[in-house]
C-alpha cells in the first residue's frame, strides 16, 4: 500500500494575498517532458523560474528528470551555485563585459553568439565551456548563418589554444507554438547545416540543442541531444497540445463588503456603473501585483464556488468585485486563479482577458505577494 505524506506548508502570515506554488505539479510536468524528449532535459529557470522560484523549480526539476539548468544572464546563475547546486548550468545572454572569469570559476557554461563574445570569453583565465549560438531564424540572439563558419573556425582555434572548450551548439525556434508553420522546418534545416559546418571545422560538441517546450512536445525532429524547457515545467504549453499541471494558486481575502444602489459608479474614471442594487467586495490586489490593468472589464475571480466579475478599472493595489446575490463576508478567501479544477479562473484565463500569454502573467506577479511553496509529496511504501 502506498500513502502520500506531505510536509507542512512553509510558514507565512495568514493575512493578505497568497501565492501557493505546488512543486508536485512542477515534478509531474518535468517527468512528462523528460519522457517526451529524445535527448536530455535542461530545466530553464530564468526570470526566477518563470515566477515560481528559481531554486525550487531547479531542485524539483533535477529530482524528476532534468539533468542541467538554463538561465538567461550570469547574474541568474550565481544564486544556483551559491545554493550548492552542482548540475551543469548554461547562461545564454550576456553583455561583453559580463564576469566571464567568474563563470569559468563557477563552472557555468556560456553561449557565444559572435566573435566579440568569443574573444571576451576566451580572455577569461582558465578554460571556458561554451555553446556556440546560431540564429535559427528569429533575427534575435545568435550568429547569423553568414557569420557562422567564421565563428566556428575561430572557436576551434581558441579550443586548440586551450582557451575554451566547445561543449554545445544551440539554436532557438521562433514559431514552434504553431507546429504546422514552415518556419520550423526552415529553422531545423538551418541548424542541421550549422552542425555540419561545425563538424567540418573540427568541433565535436557533445550537446546540440534547438527545442524549447513547444518543439519538445510536437516536433521530435528538433530534439537532437537535449531540450531546453522552461514554460512547460510550470504548466504552460505554447503548442496547446498537451495538458500540463498548473502549480500556481493566487488567493486574497475579501477586505470589505459594501451595499450599493443601482447606478453606483465604481473605481477610477467611473468606467462601470452597477446596473442593479448589489454588494461590492474589495480585494487587495492590483496591477502593481502583476494583475494586468488591461483585463479590466473582463476579468473574473471565484468566491463560494462561483465566478464573479471584476468591475470598474483594476487599480494599482486593489480591485472590486460584484458579489451579486452570492454574498460574501470580510475575511473570506477569493481565488484569483488556480489550476481550474474547481471552476476557478486560470492563468490562461487572465492571459486571455489581458490579450497576452501566460508567461507574462506568471513572470509579472509582484514581490509583495506572500509565497507558500508546497513540496513534492513523498511516496512512501508501508
Ligand atoms: C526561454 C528560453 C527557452 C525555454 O523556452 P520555453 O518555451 O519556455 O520552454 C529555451 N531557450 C531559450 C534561448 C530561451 O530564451
Amino acid at each position: 500500500m502506498t500513502i502520500q505524506i506531505s510536509e507542512p506548508r512553509s510558514q507565512a502570515g495568514t493575512a493578505g494575498p497568497h501565492l501557493d506554488i505546488d512543486l508536485g505539479a512542477v515534478a509531474a510536468n518535468t517527468r512528462l517532458l523528460a519522457a517526451r524528449a529524445s535527448g536530455a532535459l535542461m530545466a530553464v529557470v530564468k526570470a526566477d523560474g518563470f515566477g515560481h522560484g528559481a531554486l525550487d523549480v531547479a531542485r524539483t526539476a533535477l529530482a524528476h528528470g532534468a539533468t542541467s539548468l538554463g538561465v538567461t544572464s550570469l547574474t541568474e546563475a550565481w544564486p544556483l551555485r551559491e545554493a550548492g547546486l552542482t548540475a551543469p548550468v548554461l547562461s545564454w545572454l550576456n553583455p561583453l563585459d559580463a564576469d566571464f572569469a567568474e563563470a569559468v570559476r563557477c563552472e557555468v557554461d556560456v553561449a557565444v553568439p559572435g566573435l566579440e563574445h568569443l574573444a571576451a570569453v576566451a580572455a577569461a583565465p582558465g578554460r571556458a565551456r561554451i555553446h556556440l549560438h546560431l540564429d535559427a531564424g528569429m533575427a534575435r540572439d545568435g550568429a547569423a548563418p553568414a557569420a557562422w563558419p567564421r565563428l566556428c573556425r575561430a572557436a576551434r582555434r581558441a579550443e586548440q589554444r586551450g582557451e575554451v572548450e566547445v561543449v554545445g551548439l544551440m539554436g532557438h525556434l521562433g514559431c514552434s507554438d504553431d507546429p504546422g508553420d514552415t518556419c520550423n522546418a526552415l529553422g531545423r534545416s538551418r541548424f542541421a547545416w550549422a552542425l555540419e559546418i561545425a563538424r567540418a571545422c573540427g568541433l565535436r560538441p557533445a550537446q546540440r540543442h534547438l527545442a524549447a517546450t513547444a518543439a519538445t512536445l510536437t516536433d521530435p525532429l528538433s530534439h537532437h541531444t537535449m531540450s531546453r524547457v522552461g514554460a512547460g515545467l510550470v504548466g504552460i504549453d505554447p503548442s496547446r497540445t498537451t495538458s500540463l499541471r498548473q502549480p500556481m494558486t493566487l488567493t486574497a481575502p475579501l477586505v470589505s463588503v459594501r451595499r450599493v444602489r443601482a447606478g453606483t459608479p465604481v473605481g477610477y474614471g467611473h468606467a462601470y456603473r452597477t446596473p442593479l442594487g448589489t454588494h461590492l467586495g474589495l480585494v487587495p490586489l492590483g496591477y502593481a501585483d502583476g494583475l494586468p490593468r488591461t483585463a479590466s472589464g473582463r476579468a473574473q475571480v471565484q468566491l463560494r464556488g462561483r465566478r464573479l466579475p471584476v468591475v470598474g478599472r483594476l487599480s494599482m493595489d486593489q480591485l472590486v468585485i460584484d458579489l451579486g446575490d452570492t454574498g460574501g463576508e470580510p475575511g473570506e478567501t477569493v481565488t484569483v486563479f488556480g489550476p481550474g479544477s474547481a471552476g476557478e479562473p486560470t492563468v490562461a484565463d487572465w492571459a486571455g482577458w489581458a490579450g497576452t500569454i501566460e508567461h507574462e502573467i506568471v513572470t509579472g506577479l509582484g514581490g509583495r505577494i506572500a509565497r507558500r511553496t508546497r513540496p513534492v509529496a513523498h511516496l512512501r511504501s508501508v
